[in-house]
């Protein structure tokens, strides 16, 4: 058995799952498991299967071809996607999210060439500046268009908030995205099936109880796994849902006291960034075989020694002030951590962190 190692516990993503599925079933909005923050792993999809999903959404095709395989009768989401990978998304896609019409053009073209249905959720930008039509005649407009292409049905229309301009969902700006559902339904005459009112963010108004009425559907990956920000951050804590679904474990490779101030004459560190250091005199430290490459970044990682803080990381080496623990660390000894989303985001995709799957 090798470190660094990821321990999964399925049980604990399935309660999770379970808890935020019936949360928004209960508010009559249909959950959707984002799950390209741990890279589609097996063992998660069960869980997430088991703990009530049906609907599957991801950035990368390969994502949802794995839910496929898994779960035939699963319906599968992608992102806006790229015009290079339209035939092979409606393979094994059933709905994407757009907000460019040449790809909807060239997408009804390919449907209609492959006589493949395929669902269409139109993307609003309500302000946050990643992906989403600004302006809301140019979405009726595009709704209008899609609703008369042959090979494409109009299933509505989302919106993703607090990714770029960290912009957070309001009654205000998700009731925007509802009277853009009523406007749509008037000019196309019929309901459209599907308001998606955004991400893990939308949750905490959930919670509230200030989720505008008209909103169906919500896309939750960050919540399933990692919900510590939802406590931290947003003051939004659920009953049951726990952030200790997966615990990377490290071996220590260096131990002993060092100067916390570097010697010598001062540059840049390993990534070019000017660092600055506080003279804390002597601490006892540890180095960890575990680096930016398995975690993206060291300030994302949850010590379960709350004696223990992260003073910085490498590529493969992460230094950890021991000082202060009351556990006595020697040489060889494993260090667990809690993750946060980006560290989740490497570390499920590393190939070189043993996963282990745990009761
Ligand atoms: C990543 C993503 C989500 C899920 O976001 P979380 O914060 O992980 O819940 C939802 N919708 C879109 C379009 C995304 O790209």
């Amino acid at each position: 058995m090798g470190y660094p190692r990821l321990l999964i516990y399925p049980e604990v993503i399935k309660k999770n799952g379970r808890i935020l599925y019936d949360l928004c079933a209960e508010a009559g909005i249909e959950a959707v498991a984002v799950i390209k923050g741990f890279n589609a792993l097996p063992p998660f999809l069960q869980a997430l299967w088991e703990g009530g999903f049906r609907c599957f959404s991801s950035s990368r095709i390969a994502h949802l071809e794995e839910a496929k395989k898994l779960f035939p009768t699963c319906k599968t989401m992608l992102r806006i996607p790229m015009l290079s990978e339209l035939a092979k998304m409606l393979q094994h896609v059933d709905i994407s999210l757009h907000s460019e019409a040449q790809v909807l053009e060239a997408l009804n073209q390919e449907a209609l060439r492959q006589q493949r249905r395929h669902q269409v959720i139109l993307m609003r930008d309500l302000g946050d500046l990643r992906e989403g039509i600004f302006c809301r005649e140019k979405l009726y407009l595009l709704a209008s268009q899609v609703e008369s292409m042959e090979g494409l049905d109009l299933l509505g229309i989302g919106t993703n908030l607090t990714c770029y301009g960290s912009i957070i969902p309001t009654e205000k700006n998700l009731g925007e995205l509802v009277e853009d559902a009523l406007e749509i339904e008037k000019r196309i005459g019929r309901k459209l099936e599907v308001v998606s009112g955004g991400n893990t963010s939308s949750l905490p108004l959930l919670i509230r109880g200030g989720m505008p009425k008209g909103i169906s559907q919500l896309r939750i990956g960050e919540a399933l796994t990692v919900p510590c920000d939802l406590i931290d951050y947003w003051k939004s804590p659920l009953p049951g849902l726990s952030n200790a679904a997966l615990i990377l474990e490290a071996e220590i490779v260096e131990i002993g006291e060092k100067p916390t101030f570097p010697i010598g004459e001062k540059a840049r560190n390993a990534f070019g960034y000017e660092t600055t250091y506080v003279d804390r005199g002597l601490r006892n430290r540890a180095i960890l075989a575990l680096g930016l490459a398995d975690i993206g970044d060291e300030n994302k990682l949850i010590p379960e020694d709350a004696g223990v803080d992260i003073l910085g990381a490498s590529s493969d080496h992460l230094i950890v002030d021991i000082q202060n623990s009351e556990q006595s660390y020697k040489l060889g000894d494993i260090m667990r951590f809690q993750l946060r989303y980006k560290s989740m985001l490497f570390s499920c995709a590393s190939t070189c962190i043993e996963n282990v799957i745990c009761e």
